[in-house]
């Protein structure tokens, strides 16, 4: 067996796919009548700054000749990665390891693309020691992704599907031809076998990109099968060609467990804590809340950490905004510049009374404080309560899992309708 991993072929202003680039040396080395047993479509860190959009990688798995599946990969790579942008730093690695007998070392390089940063040098240094064939322009940054999808098939244990339709090449960067109707009827099918095609709240066809690229859609879910028949549901341009993908898309496998006192930037979380501030709607309508920790710190404070819920976050807004402080939750996502951005978080415990002036029990006034630490008394009948008390508290959250709709899921995040989570879950769909 021969993998062939792939990495950074593309422009954020002018367009290509490393998806693309890699189902057109699948298609080559399947003309040259050597076997394609898959194509891997690796999403790493998505926190990575170099990232033109999603920080994938990809690779194919192929009984080729190692030689020759890298004389094709080279070739395709040096004719359609959009090295004229200068951020544009395509890498290719090939090895004749079997994907499940690649080294330990190797897989454990692809778990930290994915949760951590690699330095070029660090590549540079385990394709020398594994004596693996590569290729490289420019700083050669995509050797780290191209290594990582290499190594992924032995790191992960869960994988999802992607059937990706191209567009044909004349029409790259015009407006996409797809019936809207054909895409939510084909969607409503699939679910939820087939998630992430559409944003019924938004009313937005996810599955569409609006980057200039080759992609037409990209149907997402568990089961090849049922992924492809959503795609030839959908009525559009022609389709050029397609692929199916294997990915860690959906699994959230960029989560670490973490403590308030531990998160650092860069890098994605699932941490547990306590609701310290009301929620507060900034400009732009960006929606943020500290968490604390249950302990203090050192000097006796305990740590807090902001979380956001971005404008683009839509309806999930109202989620956050109904939070109340002394609520207990697990958040996820990834802290930049000492805030989590939000991707999903489960209600542990509700608040459900809040304390308020006391109402006189014979006049049903509100009574007055009758002084410092004095109680309260009612003014009209003279009648007097030690403290405040105690009113139950409506509240519009459950316990459970609240996540981001469609339209802002990251690639590698997972929709709670795939199941699996530790407590009740509320998908959006
Ligand atoms: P698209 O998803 O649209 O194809 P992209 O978002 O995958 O584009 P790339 O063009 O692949 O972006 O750029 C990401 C670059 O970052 C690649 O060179 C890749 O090797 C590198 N990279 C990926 N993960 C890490 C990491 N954890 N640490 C450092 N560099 C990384």
């Amino acid at each position: 067996m021969t993998v062939v991993g792939l990495d950074d072929t593309d422009s954020r202003d002018r367009g290509m796919c490393t998806t693309y680039v890699a189902a057109r040396i699948a298609e080559r080395l399947r003309r040259g009548g050597t076997a394609v047993e898959r194509c891997l479509l690796v999403r790493l860190n998505p926190a990575v700054e170099y990232k033109t959009r999603g920080n994938a990688a990809l690779a194919i798995h192929t009984d080729a000749d190692p030689d020759r599946a890298f004389d094709i990969a080279r070739e395709r790579l040096e004719s359609l990665a959009e090295t004229a942008d200068e951020r544009t730093h395509p890498g290719l690695v090939v090895t004749d390891d079997a994907p499940d007998a690649v080294a330990d070392d190797v897989s454990a390089f692809t778990r930290q693309a994915i949760r951590d940063h690699l330095e070029i040098a660090d590549a540079v240094a385990l394709l020398e020691r594994r004596g693996y064939r590569s290729w490289h322009v420019g700083d050669g940054r995509g050797r780290i992704g191209a290594l990582a999808a290499v190594g992924a098939w032995n790191a992960l244990s869960e994988w999802t599907t992607e059937y990706i339709s191209y567009r044909e090449s004349d029409r790259w960067g015009t407006p996409r031809d797809v019936d809207r109707e054909s895409v939510f009827a084909a969607a409503d099918r699939g679910y939820p076998d087939v998630w992430d095609t559409v944003d019924r709240g938004e009313g937005e066809a996810v599955c569409v990109p609006h980057t200039p690229g080759p992609i037409l859609h990209g149907i997402r879910g568990d089961d090849p099968d049922a992924v492809r028949d959503v795609a030839d549901r959908i009525e559009s341009e022609p389709v050029a060609s397609s692929q199916s993908f294997v990915t860690n898309q959906g699994t959230d496998v960029h989560l670490r467990k973490g403590t308030l006192e531990s998160v650092a930037d860069g890098r994605a979380y699932r941490v547990d804590g306590r609701v310290a501030s009301d929620p507060e709607t900034r400009r732009g309508g960006h929606v943020f809340v500290d968490l604390e920790g249950e302990t203090g710190t050192c000097d006796g404070e305990p740590r807090r950490l902001e979380c956001a819920a971005f404008e683009p976050t839509k309806r999930f807004r109202d989620r956050v905004r109904a939070l109340r402080v002394g609520d207990r939750l697990t958040v996820c996502g990834e802290v930049a510049r000492g805030t989590l951005k939000l991707e999903k978080f489960a209600v542990r415990d509700l608040v459900t009374t809040e304390r308020v002036t006391p109402t006189c029990p014979d006049c049903e006034r509100r009574m007055k404080s009758a002084g410092r630490n004095q109680g309260y008394r009612c003014r009209d009948c003279g009648t007097s309560a030690d403290g405040k008390a105690e009113r139950p508290l409506e509240r519009d959250l459950e316990r459970g899992w609240y996540e981001v709709p469609p339209c802002a899921r990251r690639h590698i995040a997972k929709p709670l309708v795939r199941g699996g989570f530790d407590a009740p879950t509320h998908p959006e769909r």
